[in-house]
């Protein structure tokens, strides 16, 4: 950014208290619905509009919809319960309904009266009904005329206020204007030009010209409604580029340090893979390759690896690490839960401790003075891979010398949490990063998540796996599926059941894992553990460890066994009210199981009734083991922010844009912003476009 840019805060930009009226107590109501900026006030959307330009008859009015009437009053009731109004027009009848009778309002109300009234209809036993609407008599007055914007509101926040905060906003903002792309970027990308700018296109959908007739009327709002309109377009590609184009900051930004050049051929690798009961796969091969060749510059390697659960990306991280090492350098592998880094850390201690590797962890349940001593062993470069948990980037955490982060399950993190560790390395460079991924996403919802990064897929699956048999089966004959896997269980198998999802809440899902867990106990002779989100780290791991051991014979857990974990005995897998998780959420859970050599099987347990998506959703489970068919299916059941999750998507920070929606003009903002950011006579508008959009990105801007 130049310093002149800098100097002055755009109006965009501005907090929504600089407007006039906008006080402490607004501000944390606006807040509360994401509005903390002049420019989020100007992103806040109509829903839907309300239609006052034209008049309504009275037979055509519709449940729920908001019309303008007009007629004679007919009738006129005064009781406890309010002022009853019966309004006549030629075509039907209807009642006003107030619900206090002041006396004004009783002064107008006369039988004969010509009245226009605006409201919402409501249709139900006690007839066609406009509760407390706004009136007039006919031709004494102009309702505000034209088409008024209805937005998604909040308790304390009226239409009335919003619209009048949203015209503030266009009025402070008119004079300068938004910082947007040109009418020759959006012909290159193929969008149409609505002969607006971004603040001309955002008035068109806040304040809408009413039209001549009604079909054009009707087409317009459904254009505005739906986003399909041109001004709607204009202003996702503009949002679509914003983020395009802070990716692009966020590589730059990385790009500015070096990384440790890492040799390519490795010595601790050919021994690890010696070691190996199995051969790698093809695809393990290529994605090691991959990244190998980035390390082997001194641009710091940015690489995504996506796997489908059981992929071995675990065995991909280990040999790319070998190449640090030889080289030597550190490398930190970080995994989103305690349960996860616990299995890494024996997995890698199991492979390198023979090769005489250094394997330190960091993990919440240690004490003290060892976590002290590990500090210090991590200072000393006295371990060379370092296991463990976010809590490995927390500042006191300081690597001798740094060269390869491994992020696993990369899409439990955050971009915070991924930006914090290009400061962990020595001075004046920055590590490699290797992020990993269980959630196949398609390629262009992995554009819009991580298009910062490289994507490598394992497309493969190692050869050994038993197929999984999945069925489903109704919640209805749960006492055969008990029976069934007590059976088993006496015969040596192991197995998971997965506990009823509650809802949104850990503690509940707690509660029924440990109901579950009581009542199992009681009826089955087995050996039985409990894992769930609110136990303690400990606790977890230890009946982890055994279940890993075979001393427990059947695991009763919630989604907290998701990611990762590897107990290749376990067989079995009951998942109960299957219908409420999301596709590739059960397919990760399946993945959990059909790791060993012994045929597996999961059983979806559902409720009844089941509505047709929900059969058609459990199908495409029981018909593919394929993640990214499930993925894709997932993402066309349910949207983006179903599929990965609230967060990663409240991440993304989209306002409008949706980015299974909008697939087509994702590629057109790929585009333009790389044009954009080529051009040297356009940084400036570049940088401008992003901290309007993404003031949060000025870090990574700035570079
Ligand atoms: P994920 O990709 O889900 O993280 P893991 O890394 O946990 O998968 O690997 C799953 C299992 O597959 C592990 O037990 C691992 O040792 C094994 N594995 C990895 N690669 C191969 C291979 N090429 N052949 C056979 N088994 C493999
Ligand atoms: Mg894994």
């Amino acid at each position: 950014m130049t310093k002149t840019a800098s100097r002055f805060i755009h109006p965009a930009n501005l907090p929504i208290t600089a407007l006039s009226g906008v006080g402490g107590a607004l501000a944390g109501r606006l807040a509360d619905i994401g509005i903390h900026r002049v420019f989020d006030l100007l992103m806040h959307l109509p829903r839907d509009y309300e239609d006052r330009s034209r008049r309504v008859d009275i037979r055509d009015v519709s449940h729920g919809a908001s019309v303008l009437v007009s007629g004679v009053v007919t009738h006129v009731e005064n009781n406890r319960t309010g002022l009853s109004v019966a309004l006549e027009d030629d075509t039907g009848t209807l009642v006003l309904r107030f619900f206090k009778a002041y006396a004004g309002l009783k002064n107008t109300m006369q039988i004969g009266a010509n009245i226009t009234a605006f409201g919402e209809i409501k249709i139900s036993r006690y007839g066609v009904q406009m509760a407390h609407p706004e009136f007039h008599i006919t031709g004494t007055k102009q309702f505000e005329s034209g088409l008024l914007p209805i937005y998604p509101a909040t308790k304390g926040l009226h239409q009335n206020k919003l619209r009048q905060l949203v015209r503030l906003a266009i009025a402070a903002i008119k004079p300068k204007g938004l910082y947007c792309l040109s009418p020759a970027d959006l012909q290159a990308a193929g969008v149409a030009d609505t002969g607006a700018d971004l603040l001309g296109a955002l008035i068109q959908i806040h304040l809408p010209d009413s039209q001549a007739d009604i079909f054009t009327q009707t087409a317009l709002l459904q254009g505005l409604k739906e986003r399909t309109h041109p001004a709607c377009q204009r202003i996702i590609i503009e949002e679509l580029v914003a983020h395009q184009l802070s990716f692009l900051y966020r590589r730059k930004n990385v790009y500015q340090y070096k990384a440790p050049r890492c040799q390519t051929d490795s010595e601790l690798a050919d021994k690890l893979i010696a070691g190996l009961p199995f051969g790698l796969t093809n695809a393990q091969k290529r994605v090691i390759d991959e990244a190998v060749a980035d390390m082997a510059t001194s641009r710091p390697m940015l690489r995504l690896i996506q796997g489908d659960v059981g992929a071995g990306k675990t065995l991909v991280a280990a040999l790319t690490a070998c190449r640090a090492i030889d080289s030597g350098w550190q490398v930190a592998i970080m995994a989103p839960t305690e349960i996860l880094a616990e299995q890494h850390g024996a997995n890698f201690e199991k492979w390198f401790a023979p090769l005489g590797v250094g394997i330190g962890r960091l993990l919440g349940k240690q004490g003290s003075k060892e976590r002290r001593e590990m500090l210090a062993a991590i200072a000393n470069n006295d371990v060379q891979i370092v296991v463990g948990t976010h809590a490995l980037f927390q500042d006191e955490v300081a690597f001798a010398k740094l060269g390869l982060v491994i992020i696993d399950e990369q899409h439990r993190f955050g971009v915070e949490q991924r930006l914090a560790l290009t400061n962990k390395g020595v001075a004046n460079s920055t590590p490699h990063q290797l992020a990993m991924t269980a959630t196949p996403i398609p390629r262009t919802l992995a554009m819009s998540m991580y298009g910062d990064m490289d994507v490598s897929v394992i497309d493969e699956l190692p050869p050994n796996r038993t197929p999984i048999t999945t069925v489903t089966i109704n919640r209805d004959r749960r006492d055969e599926v008990i029976e069934r896997i007590s059976a088993n269980c006496k015969a040596g198998k192991q197995a998971y059941w997965v506990c009823p999802l509650v809802e949104e809440s850990s503690v509940l899902d707690a509660q029924s894992a440990e109901l579950l867990y009581e009542d199992l106990c009681e009826r089955l002779d087995i050996r039985i553990g409990l894992v769930h989100g609110k136990m303690k780290a400990a606790q977890k791991q230890e009946t982890m460890a055994q279940f890993k051991a075979g001393e427990i014979d059947l695991l009763v857990a919630t989604t907290v066994i998701e990611v990762g974990v590897d107990v290749p005995n376990a067989s079995l897998m009951v998942i109960e009210n299957a219908e409420r998780l999301g596709l590739s959420q059960l397919h990760q859970l399946r993945g959990r199981v059909g790791r060993g050599s012994a045929k597996s099987f999961c059983v979806l347990l559902y409720q009844t009734p089941l509505s047709p998506t929900g059969i058609e959703r459990l199908n495409v489970l029981r018909d593919s083991t394929d993640g990214f068919v499930i993925a894709q299916k997932d993402l066309e059941l349910r949207g983006a922010g179903e599929l990965l999750g609230k967060r990663q998507t409240g991440d993304m920070g989209y306002y409008l844009a949706d980015i299974v929606r909008d697939e087509t003009l994702l590629v057109a903002a790929e585009r333009i912003a790389h044009q954009l950011i080529e051009d040297s006579a356009r940084q400036d508008l570049a940088h401008q476009i992003v901290s309007t959009w993404l003031p949060d990105a000025k870090e990574y801007v700035n570079a």
